[in-house]
């Protein structure tokens, strides 16, 4: 099997027709269960006038109310105590408990039966086995094991594979580092912030430089950087190692994954997972590539607490080419644009975050940490733009360079403040680096894969 460039060859390689027979099919099953087993669900589609019987193609699937994480919430209150009735297992079935960091409010708690986890590893598997994790690769996997399902389900499917894996739980930054080193580890798993904070202190508090570390592949998810290819390059040069894209989250499951042929976005798992894109404005399903809108998320298989047509507010598109390696499975492109929270209107403009990221770690001399503060001092919006001068290089050098980017990219002006290295906060999971003052809460991504 080691010589397939694919975990599933059949399911990867399957023609679109059969792959739509295939998610219709297990989308009546998992609607079929839901709504036998969860009082949620018979409620939320008994009000909707919709049952199991009325879907008898794709199409049909549109008239089925979406599932807002606000709904998630609510159900918690219920019994059984502490998932709620959204649950369609008995209670002694669910074999783990993960949460959402609760960012944007109440966390959401995520039962999984011992069969949802082996589906869980069994979805990190294709992602893994497409970025080229073999049994020969020592890996390494430097985050918290905690409430949060992060990097936990990527650590057992590559145990699956035949990895030999390392757990790299509660050690400090520089400790991680030396065992990376001391083991010759040869590919990781982390967000993008730490991968480039780990960069960072290896060089500049240890010495070592990156690069000299035998990592050759590393995973990313919990945020966009992965897809934005300034943010990319910057930790591939650092590590001298390919970088994967991967997007996943508690509520959902693991979705999609770049593979080896890094086509500049992700493929979407369709034999696992059904993804509908939605115009923000008119609520149509895009089918054309190239247009974004928000990504409604169906997970075929999961059976605790399914998920289905979920309301996920990540922003995406469809590529309009198929990837060279060969699998039918859809490309989203850039892989997840943004949150469809995160995008903003500024000054009548829509702002995208990942758009000035890009522009930020494009520009040489600039360190990779940036803040973006939105307010309105009076009663126009201002967009302060915080960013870190490296060592050596001066702010006449290249000012005019970083507004004429950031005017071409994002068609804003900005209030620039240039400050010393190091003198913004380092973050060693997600970053918080947008702020819209504007409103109550600022949002960003929820713990997740
Ligand atoms: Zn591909």
């Amino acid at each position: 099997m080691t010589d397939s460039q694919y975990w599933n060859p059949l399911l990867e390689t399957l023609p679109r027709e059969k792959l739509k027979q295939l998610q219709l099919k297990k989308f009546q099953r998992i609607f079929t269960w839901a709504y036998d087993h969860s009082k949620f669900h018979r409620r939320l589609y008994d009000d909707a006038g919709i049952c199991p019987g009325d879907i008898h193609s794709l199409a049909d699937i549109r008239n089925i109310p979406k599932v807002e994480k606000s709904m998630m919430r609510d159900i918690q209150n219920k019994d059984p105590f502490p998932y709620g009735d959204g649950l369609c297992v008995p209670l002694e079935e669910v074999s783990v408990f993960r949460q959402t960091s609760g960012t944007t409010g109440q966390p959401v708690y995520q039962p999984d039966t011992w069969q949802d986890w082996e589906w869980w590893s069994e979805c990190w598997s294709f992602i893994l086995w497409a970025q080229g994790y073999r049994p020969k690769d020592r890996v390494f996997l430097p985050f918290g094991y905690n409430i949060f399902v992060a990097f936990w389900a990527g650590h057992y499917a590559a145990e699956k594979l035949g990895c030999e894996v390392v757990p790299g739980g509660v050690l400090d930054t520089q400790a991680r580092i030396l065992k990376i080193q001391e083991l010759k580890a040869t590919a990781m798993m982390a967000t993008p912030t730490y991968i480039l904070r780990m960069a960072e202190v290896a060089k500049h508090k240890m010495g070592i430089h990156p690069a000299s570390l035998s990592i050759d592949k590393i995973t990313c998810a919990g945020e966009p950087g992965a897809g934005i290819p300034a943010t990319k390059k910057r930790m591939e040069e650092a590590f001298g190692a390919k970088v994967y894209d991967h997007s996943g989250a508690t509520e959902i499951g693991a979705w999609s994954y770049e593979c080896s042929h890094q086509p500049l976005g992700m493929h979407v798992n369709e034999a696992m997972f059904l993804v509908e894109i939605e115009d923000v404005e008119t609520g149509e399903i895009i089918e054309e590539a190239g247009k974004q809108g928000k990504m409604v998320i169906t997970a075929l298989d999961r059976m605790a607490q399914p998920c289905i047509r979920f309301d996920s507010k990540d922003v995406i598109e469809w590529d309009k080419n198929p990837c060279t390696c060969g699998r039918s499975f859809r490309v989203i492109r850039g892989g997840v644009i943004g949150r469809a929270d995160d995008i903003t209107k500024v000054k009548g403009v829509l702002l995208s975050p990942a758009a000035i990221e890009e522009v930020v770690r494009s520009i040489d001399g600039l360190g990779d940490e940036y803040e973006v503060v939105v307010d309105r001092p009076g009663d126009v919006d201002r967009i302060v733009l915080k960013v870190e001068l490296l060592t050596g290089v001066s702010k006449s050098e290249i000012e005019g360079q970083l507004r004429d980017q950031l005017r071409l990219k994002t068609n804003l002006g900005y209030a620039i403040e240039f400050l010393g290295y190091g003198s913004l906060p380092r973050y060693k999971l997600k970053a918080k680096r947008f702020k819209d003052l504007r409103k109550k809460h600022s949002f960003h991504r929820e713990e997740g894969v």
